[in-house]
């Protein structure tokens, strides 16, 4: 096969079955042949694809040697344009006929055979039958048409040798077969030229298709061109050939090549099924049926149509002569039947019409090339070949395609199938046990996440109600202390108001005491009087014992001298006397029921007072002691509820971080749960857990204690915060009324403003506005904390920083520092006043919105961070002085001297840590470049620090500057020089 250069590449015509999916890897590739449609149209002049009519052409062989010697003219003119050929009977009779094609002379092999077999080939190919026949006298040229192997010339090849050229080249090795028989017929028997022992072999019908076959006759499988070529030579060296007198190599015998053609589609072999595992084996069915293309090409090289008489032949050669004419007479009264539509077609009559019977008017393609010889030497023979062609051309076949179901391979594929479908099932349930297995792995797994899940929903439940319950308690204890307050207010009122009224009682005692002492005075100035009264009465009496002395003197001197008047007038006395008596009995009697009385009073009344005082004293002591007992008991319970209180703040705050911790938990659970089998890979720090980080941009992020992974993370959520929030709704949230919310509000601005990209946008946003409004009103510490963090992020940008200042941020940074003790806070605002001292334009206002003090007042919390930040501050401060003074827009003194820095930058530029000792002693070394500075720092000691500084100095920069201040500076070489 591929000994000649030609392989048996497969075809897939446009007829075959379309390949599925699965086969597409298996075919060879095709080479490309014309559609069946196309081919038909070719092969039919005006039929339909069904119907074809046999293709005549003429060809006209050269002339030879003889007949170039000979007086004959020609008898036949070709016009090949036209398709026609003229036949000149004399110089006034011209006939002309009409051909399918036309070939001269000087036609090539191949033109011939492409325009008159590879027609019928392709139709074979594509499974219906066909004949390619040659008719003509003997030495026109039939044989070289069709049988010529053009050995030594492949260009002279014959239909016989090209038809299989192109059967080869259309077909598989594999999957098609082509199968030949060479016969020849003679004496009308059939012949094996194959093997030649085989004579008379039968030709045999199929009584129901009617299709003829010659069982007898060796088949053989070809393998290649050259395997063709070399059975194509041996069937003809075999073929009996006579000498006649018109050709030494003309034949006698009609030669056929019976080419068979099994071609199958649409079947797969053993090793291709597999390529079915990809899964799209469904349209099996439907499309896989493999069948089978049957068909059969015949090649027939007739004998020579000549007239007997003219041969001059003999004995046995007229017997061949009678037969070959029989055939050829046979063959031409079917053509004549099949070219008048008759009826009956007397295929019978003849072996060769028999052979040929599927051929003409049967279901084959049939070609048929008349060859003639141009000499007039021949007319009628070559007139009668051309009528033969002619009535030909009248014969219409209605082709059939020879197609079959391949049940043997349709078979052997199904079982390839259920073998590959039953191989495929158990790998499918292998791989579903697998799958299984992981599934049911994976849901025990979440079945356990899922109970995990619940005891922290549980216990955070659980913990819900106790904080509520707690809170609950503590409100009700909180009340309970309320009302005992207001109790004790109520009571303590009320022991003011008994105090009072114990003062109005002890007033009212003091008053009865005056009464008393009143009572007193009246009874001693009724005691007087009644010893006045009794002096009266004493000396009533005496006057009385007077006038008795003068009685018994007058009654002495009367009873000398009036005896008689004596009785009366002791009588009269007498009774002057009882009545005087009387009298003062009467008087006495009546002062002493008097004073009775009046003391009765007395005692009376101070028995009630005393009476009522120690009544009240009692009651006042009866409702006092119970008070104090309960003043005192309310204190004590005060105290153990103040402590308990303490204690359930302490649990709340507890609990409350304990309950943040399972939040985040359950957060963290929940979107574990959602992402099922999502990678855990990206592991996102959220905010509250960064949020504590004071870390800012402004500072060292080596000294950072979060990683840097951490921080970009943070970085990374903070900047989603801002995508999916948005700047715009981040910032109102700044003055939210909940606490909670402005502080996440102000770390996440805080954290924006880190980066240079967000900057803008806050300030653009209103932002810096908002954090200084918040520095101004807010009073939480934590605020004051992030949002000095923030502004010292801000205070990064040059813009920003006049910003900063022209709103009034250093007063207010300044002021927040005035008032915190807070070390963050502190070094957060002196980070921002640090970065703002960067900025020389803002000196002045800086100066005048004490900024510097607030600095210097930072500087004195002791706290080495803080005063980390103050001094990058004087540093920063005077690099922009020097600056100036350098450029010489600057004069003067430095504001740092002027607002006391100085002292303690000489003092303290040996202590503290490495960076803030770099800082001040940068700072000395810029002041140290202004003479107006000069004499400050001599009285201050400087000159001492800065040799120091030129010497120790860890930057060499720093050296150098303190070098050249040293050494430019008069004053201090003077200074240097005196001391
Ligand atoms: P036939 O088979 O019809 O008896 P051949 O095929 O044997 O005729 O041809 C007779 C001779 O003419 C041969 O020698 C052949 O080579 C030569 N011949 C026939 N046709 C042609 C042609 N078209 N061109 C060249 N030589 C030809
Ligand atoms: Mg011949």
């Amino acid at each position: 096969m591929a000994s000649n250069g030609h392989s048996r590449a497969s075809v897939r015509t446009e007829r075959q079955v379309p390949p599925t999916k699965a086969s597409g890897g298996g075919n060879p590739p095709a080479r490309p042949r014309a559609s069946s449609a196309k081919r038909s149209s070719r092969v039919s002049v005006d039929d339909d694809n069904d119907s074809v009519r046999v293709r005549v052409a003429v060809r006209v062989r050269p002339k030879n040697t003889e007949e170039l010697n000979s007086d004959f003219a020609d008898c036949v003119e070709l016009q090949p344009e036209l398709k026609r050929l003229k036949l000149k009977k004399n110089n006034w009779s011209l006939e002309s006929y009409k051909f399918d094609e036309v070939f001269t002379q000087s036609a090539s092999q191949r033109r011939v055979y492409e325009a008159v077999a590879k027609p019928v080939v392709e139709s074979v190919l594509d499974g219906y039958n066909g004949t390619v026949m040659a008719y003509g006298q003997t030495g026109t040229g039939k044989t070289y048409t069709v049988g010529q192997l053009g050995k030594n010339d492949p260009s002279e090849r014959g239909i016989m040798v090209r038809a299989l050229e192109g059967i080869f080249a259309n077909t598989t090795a594999g999957s098609d077969t082509v199968t030949i028989s060479y016969l020849q017929l003679y004496l009308e028997s059939v012949q094996d030229l194959l093997s030649p022992e085989k004579t008379n072999i039968p030709i045999v019908e199929d009584p129901k298709t009617g299709e003829v076959s010659l069982p007898g006759s060796a088949v053989v499988q070809l393998n290649d061109l050259d395997h063709f070529l070399e059975l194509l030579q041996a069937g003809e060296a075999n073929r009996h050939a006579a000498n006649t007198k018109l050709n030494t190599e003309s034949s006698r015998s009609h030669a056929m090549l019976v080419v068979h053609v099994h071609r199958s589609f649409g079947g797969k072999k053993e090793n291709e099924v597999s390529s079915l595992s990809d899964g799209t084996n469904d349209n099996l069915a439907s499309h896989h049926v493999p069948h089978i293309l049957k068909s059969k090409l015949l090649i027939v090289d007739l004998a020579g149509s000549e007239r007997i008489d003219k041969s001059g032949i003999e004995g046995r050669m007229i017997e061949e002569t009678k037969f070959i004419n029989l055939s050829l007479t046979s063959l031409g009264k079917c053509i004549n039947a099949l070219a008048e539509n008759n009826p009956y077609i007397p295929t019978r009559d003849s072996k060769l019409t028999r052979l040929l019977r599927d051929s003409f008017g049967g279901s084959a393609r049939t070609s048929l090339i008349v060859t003639v010889g141009p000499s007039a030497q021949y007319y009628s023979e070559t007139a009668s070949t051309i009528l033969f062609g002619q009535r030909a051309m009248k014969v219409v076949n209605t082709v059939k395609l020879k197609e079959e179901v391949d049940y043997e391979s349709l078979c052997k594929k199904l079982e390839y199938h259920v073998d590959y479908l039953t191989s495929e099932t158990d790998r499918q349930q292998k791989l579903r046990e697998i799958e299984r297995e992981q599934m049911e792995k994976k849901l025990k797994e979440q079945e356990a996440l899922i109970v995990e899940t619940k005891i922290f929903v549980s216990k955070y439940e659980y913990l819900e109600k106790q904080k509520n319950h707690w809170e609950l308690e503590a409100k009700k204890l909180l009340k309970e202390l309320n009302i005992q307050k207001n109790e004790n207010d109520r009571l303590s009122q009320e022991i003011g108001h008994l105090e009072e009224n114990f003062k109005q009682i002890k007033q009212q005692e003091l008053e009865s005491s005056t009464h008393q002492k009143i009572l007193a005075d009246m009874t001693n100035t009724y005691q007087k009087n009644i010893a006045e009264l009794i002096n009266q009465l004493e000396s009533e009496r005496s006057h009385c014992t007077n006038l008795e002395e003068q009685l018994s003197v007058m009654k002495k001197s009367l009873s000398d001298n009036i005896k008689s008047v004596q009785e009366r007038i002791v009588d009269d006395l007498a009774r002057e006397n009882s009545k005087l008596n009387e009298i003062a009995t009467s008087k006495i009697q009546s002062l002493e029921v008097m004073n009775r009385e009046l003391l009765m009073e007395k005692e009376r009344i101070v028995d009630d007072l005393t009476r009522e005082n120690s009544k009240l004293n009692e009651i006042t002591t009866s409702k006092i002691q119970p008070l104090e007992v309960m003043n005192r008991e309310l204190l004590m319970e005060k105290d153990f509820l103040n402590k308990e209180l303490e204690s359930l703040k302490d649990k709340l705050l507890d609990e409350e971080r304990q309950r943040r911790c399972l939040e985040g938990e359950i957060v963290k659970l929940k979107k574990f749960l959602i992402d099922g089998n999502a990678e855990n890979g990206s592991k996102r720090s959220h905010w509250a857990e960064n949020s504590t980080s004071s870390t800012l941009p402004f500072e060292n992020p080596s000294k950072s204690h979060k990683s840097r992974e951490s921080v970009s993370a943070q970085k990374d959520t903070i900047s989603k915060i801002f995508e999916e929030v948005g700047l715009s709704n981040i910032l109102p949230l700044l003055k939210s009324e909940e606490l909670d919310v402005q502080i996440h509000a102000v770390k996440v601005v805080a954290n924006l403003a880190a980066e240079d990209i967000n900057q803008e946008r806050i300030v653009k946003e209103g932002g810096l506005d908002a954090l200084l409004i918040l520095l101004e009103i807010s009073k939480d510490a934590t605020v004051h904390r992030i949002t000095a963090g923030a502004l010292a992020n801000l205070a990064m940008n040059g813009s920003n920083q006049s910003l900063i200042v022209s709103k009034g941020g250093t007063r207010l940074l300044a002021n927040i520092a005035s008032k915190t003790e807070d070390p963050q806070t502190l070094r957060m605002i002196a980070g921002a006043i640090a970065n703002l001292c960067g900025n020389e334009k803002l000196h002045v206002m800086l100066k005048k919105d004490s900024g510097i003090k607030a600095l210097l007042q930072m500087m004195k919390s002791g706290h080495s961070e803080v005063i980390a930040q103050v001094a990058r501050g004087f540093a920063n401060f005077a690099k922009c002085e020097s600056r100036g003074i350098a450029q010489g827009y600057q004069k003067g003194k430095s504001v740092l001297i002027e607002e006391g820095a100085l002292y303690w930058m000489i003092t303290n530029s040996s202590t503290y840590s490495a960076s803030t000792r770099r800082h001040i002693e940068l700072a000395l070394c810029h002041l140290a470049q202004n003479e107006d500075n000069a004499l400050d720092l001599i009285r201050g000691g400087g000159i001492k620090e800065l040799i120091r500084i030129s010497q120790d100095s860890s930057k060499e920069e720093t050296r150098n500057l303190a070098k050249k201040a040293l050494d430019s500076n008069s004053s201090f070489s003077s200074e240097m020089y005196t001391s």
